[in-house]
């Protein structure tokens, strides 16, 4: 049986309470099952009307605990997926695998309930009610009490056994439904590229492989969970016959007392019982930690630094960025100093690390070498949140998030929405099926709603807009930028006569223009 994993205990908050309150609950529910043998065997051996009552009250004291214990086990388990959840999502910030993330959060971050609510539990009363159960044994009979003490630890060795068995195949499992998710996200996004192109029916075929990859894993892993469980009945059955024969047989010969044969009859396969449920929960264990090692593993983020940003010069040294997996960088040894109150314009074509360098800015990408200051404290050493709390960013793309207008505009973010909306020419009135225009047209409005930024980002945020809506947004733009530092992504020459300086980007190289 595997060990809880000890870094569980700085990864969950409350999981060392979690622990005390289920070894409590175990160490009561042991008690309940020494009583409720106990009564019952004088029960059958004296039966008395008070002995009778204490019984069932025993017997509901235990429907009791079983209750509780769910209902603590439920409790915890969806605070712990509350907080995996966002660990997930906080992780995922600035990475771009978003299959990956979108299988943990939806279906993925369910797969630990087995683990915390139904294997945990039983684990916990494993070590505590057999023992419990085993020393009552031992001083109602040694030679029963050591019966059970040797046979017990038959059951975690055959569920150790079988248990390797399964995580390996837990683990494929996993890895083929995560794959599954991310493919599935990426054809269901370009299916209306696909179907154009006359390669839909492929890509179906593709995903009608990989969910019958998956369909056979997870088979197999049924199949050898079944068999566990019958390997692990097996053994305790022939146990406890083990322990029954012989006081049986002494029962009859008269060396022993009724009372006491009754109890170890009775108390004999409670030994066994909680084992067996652990074992049996052990493969919805596997999946659950197969999970969190997943979210474990998850691509970071750039951990924040802590100090806070003060506003002032911006100055780039060296930076090169180069994505993974690319043969040429996306920024090449880039200096460049921003002055308080600059706007800078920065053109060039298409590809050539323009939002590369927003984003290294935005702290999303770290500079592969190099080093960016903010008043002469390396971005790296800064409190990334306190940092982009000082910008305003217009992507490219910006991202509509189900919800209203409204909410999409404010993004949680006190001021007038309205004027705002009014201001980036917004004539529509829902945030669904926008254009690419209106999308720009939203992203610009949500950088109306930050008046407190000092530094705007601006990445192409007309590129999408017809010239007369280009010329009514540059105005608006225009009061914007007035007394601020920018950074403004231009495509179009409307667009750098807002600014102060031009710098060009080619293939990653950065080129000054002469002064507007
Ligand atoms: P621009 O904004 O000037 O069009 P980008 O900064 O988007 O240019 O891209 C610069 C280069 O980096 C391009 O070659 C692009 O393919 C590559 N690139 C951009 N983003 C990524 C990414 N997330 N992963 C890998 N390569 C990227
Ligand atoms: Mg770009």
């Amino acid at each position: 049986m595997r060990p809880i994993d000890p870094r569980l205990r700085e990864e969950l908050p409350g999981f060392s309470r979690y622990l005390a309150a289920l070894g409590v609950l175990g160490a009561v529910t042991a008690a309940a099952i020494l009583v409720q043998a106990e009564l019952l065997a004088t029960l059958l051996t004296a039966p008395a009307a008070g002995t009778a009552a204490a019984l069932g009250g025993a017997v509901l004291g235990r429907a009791a605990l079983t209750w509780l214990g769910g209902a603590v086990a439920d409790r915890y388990t969806t605070t712990a997926k509350t907080t995996l959840r966002n660990r997930v999502l906080a992780r995922s910030l600035g990475t771009r695998d978003a299959g990956r993330t979108a299988t943990l959060v939806t279906r993925g971050i369910d797969g630990v309930h087995g683990y915390f609510a139904e294997y945990l539990p039983k684990l916990i009363g494993s070590v505590v009610i057999p023992l419990a159960v085993l020393v009552r044994l031992v001083s109602a009979d040694l030679v029963a009490g050591l019966t059970v003490a040797v046979t017990l630890p038959l059951i975690p060795v055959f569920a150790a056994l079988v248990g390797a068995h399964t995580r390996d195949r837990t683990d494929r499992q996993w890895r083929l439904l995560s794959t599954l998710g991310g493919h599935f996200l990426d054809v269901v996004t370009g299916l209306p590229t696909l179907k154009v192109f006359g390669r839909a029916k492929a890509q179906v075929e593709t995903v009608r492989r990989m969910a019958d990859a998956h369909a056979n894993a997870t088979m197999r892993t049924l199949r050898v969970a079944f068999l566990s469980a019958l390997v692990l009945e097996l053994v305790a059955t022939l146990s406890v016959a083990l322990v029954a024969v012989p006081v049986g047989l002494r029962l009859l010969g008269g060396g022993i007392g009724a009372q006491t044969a009754l109890v170890i009859l009775l108390l004999a396969p409670e030994a066994y019982l909680p084992l067996r449920a652990a074992g049996a929960k052990f493969h919805a264990s596997a999946e659950g930690l197969a999970i969190l090692e997943e979210v474990r593993t998850l691509p970071q983020a750039h951990p924040s630094g802590t100090r806070i940003p003060s506003t002032g010069e911006i100055r780039l040294e060296g930076v090169t960025v180069r994505y993974p997996d690319r043969d040429h960088n996306a920024l090449s040894d880039v200096d460049l100093t921003i002055r308080p109150g600059e706007r800078l314009a920065l053109v060039g074509p298409s590809g050539s690390g323009k939002s590369t360098l927003l984003a290294v800015l935005l702290g999303f990408v770290q500079p592969t070498a190099g080093r960016v200051l903010v008043d002469g404290v390396d971005l790296r050493d800064l409190d990334l949140t306190a940092w982009r709390a000082q910008l305003a960013w217009v992507p490219q793309q910006p991202t509509i998030f189900p919800g209203s207008l409204h909410e999409n505009i404010s993004l949680g973010a006190e001021g007038d929405v309205a004027a705002a909306a009014k201001a980036a020419e917004i004539d529509f009135d829902r945030a669904t099926g926008l254009s690419s225009g209106q999308r720009q047209r939203v992203g610009l409005a949500r950088a109306l709603m930050r008046p407190h930024a000092d530094l705007l980002l601006f990445d192409e945020p007309t590129a999408h807009l017809d010239t007369a809506t280009e010329a009514a947004i540059l105005r608006t733009a225009a009061k914007l930028l007035d007394g601020r530092t920018a950074v403004l992504v231009a495509h179009r020459p409307a667009m750098t006569r807002l600014a102060t300086r031009v710098v060009e980007l080619r293939h990653g190289l950065l080129r000054e223009k002469t002064c507007v």
